[in-house]
C-alpha cells in the first residue's frame, strides 16, 4: 500500500516538471501560470485597496518607482524577444505601486508583472540604480516562476496534491495564505518564507541582467546587499526574512557580473 502510494506521488511529481523557459532548470510545477496570474489579479487590487499607495503624480518616490518599473520591463521584453523566447512574457500586464510604509523594507512582484514597492525600502536602496537592483530581483523570481515552484511544494505537502480551482474552492483561506506565502508578499515576519537559495541565485542572475539592459550599472549590487545585511541588525527586515543574505550571495553576485556588464550600456 506504501509503495503504491509512493509511486503514484512520484508519478503526480513526474508529470508536474516542468522546464523552465527561463532558466533551464526542471521545476515543480503543478499549478498552471494563468490560474496563478488570476488569482494574483484579484489579491492585487485588494491589496492595493487595503494599503495607501502614493500617487506618482505628487509622490517622487511612486515617480521612481514607476519610472524604473518602466525601464526594466521594457528591458525584459527586448531580451525574451531577441532570445526568441516572448512566451516567457505571456500575460504580463506589468503595474507598479509605491506603499508608504516607512517601516516596511519590502518590495515583491506577483504572476503576470504585478508589482509592490513599500517606502521603508528606499533609504537602503539609496539610489535609482538601487532600486533597480532590487525590482530586477523581484521581478526576476516572478518570470523564473519560481512562486509557483513554491506555491506547488505547498500544494503537494498541505493539500495533498489537489487542483488549484478545488483547493480554492474547498480551503479558500488557506489556498489564499499558501499563495501569499510563496510570493512573499505580507508584513508579518514570522510568517515569511525564504526563497531557496537556488532560487536567490538564479533571480540574482537574471535580476542583474535586466538591471543592465534597462541602463543600470548592476555593480552597485553588491554595495546594495551588504546595506541590506547591515540593515538586519536585531530584527531583520521583512525583505531579509525572505532574502537571506550572506557571503554566498555576494559570491555569486561577483561571478555573475562579468556577464552582465555585457548588457551594460550607461544612459546618463
Ligand atoms: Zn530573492
Amino acid at each position: 500500500m506504501k509503495k503504491i502510494f509512493i509511486l503514484v506521488f512520484l508519478a503526480i511529481v513526474m508529470a508536474g516538471c516542468a522546464l523552465n523557459l527561463v532558466t533551464g532548470r526542471k521545476q515543480l510545477s503543478l499549478v498552471k501560470e494563468s490560474e496563478l496570474r488570476l488569482m494574483a489579479t484579484s489579491e492585487y487590487s485588494k491589496f492595493l485597496t487595503e494599503n495607501k499607495i502614493l500617487n506618482s503624480g505628487s509622490s517622487r518616490d511612486a515617480a521612481l518607482v514607476d519610472r524604473v518599473g518602466a525601464r526594466i520591463s521594457s528591458a525584459i521584453a527586448s531580451y525574451y524577444s531577441k532570445e526568441g523566447k516572448p512566451s516567457v512574457l505571456e500575460g504580463y500586464v506589468w503595474e507598479f505601486n509605491t506603499v508608504d510604509a516607512k517601516d516596511v523594507i519590502n518590495a515583491w512582484c506577483m504572476p503576470g508583472g504585478k508589482v509592490v514597492v513599500y517606502t521603508g525600502l528606499l533609504p537602503v536602496t539609496r539610489t535609482e540604480t538601487g532600486l533597480a537592483i532590487v525590482m530586477g530581483h523581484e521581478i526576476a523570481h516572478s518570470i523564473a516562476k519560481h512562486g509557483n515552484e513554491r506555491m506547488s511544494q505547498a500544494m503537494m505537502q498541505q493539500l495533498g496534491g489537489i487542483a488549484l480551482e478545488i483547493a480554492v474552492a474547498q480551503k479558500p483561506q488557506e489556498t489564499r495564505d499558501l499563495f501569499m506565502t510563496s510570493y512573499g508578499i505580507g508584513s508579518q515576519v514570522g510568517a515569511m518564507l525564504p526563497w531557496s537559495r537556488q532560487q536567490e541565485t538564479e533571480a540574482d542572475q537574471y535580476g542583474l541582467i535586466f538591471a543592465a539592459m534597462a541602463g543600470y550599472d548592476p555593480r552597485e549590487a553588491i554595495p546594495f546587499w551588504q546595506r541590506m545585511a547591515a540593515a538586519g541588525g536585531g530584527s531583520p527586515p521583512e525583505f531579509l526574512s525572505t532574502h537571506p543574505s550572506d557571503e554566498t550571495r555576494i559570491r555569486k553576485l561577483t561571478q555573475f557580473m562579468p556577464a552582465a556588464l555585457k548588457y551594460y550600456k550607461p544612459t546618463k
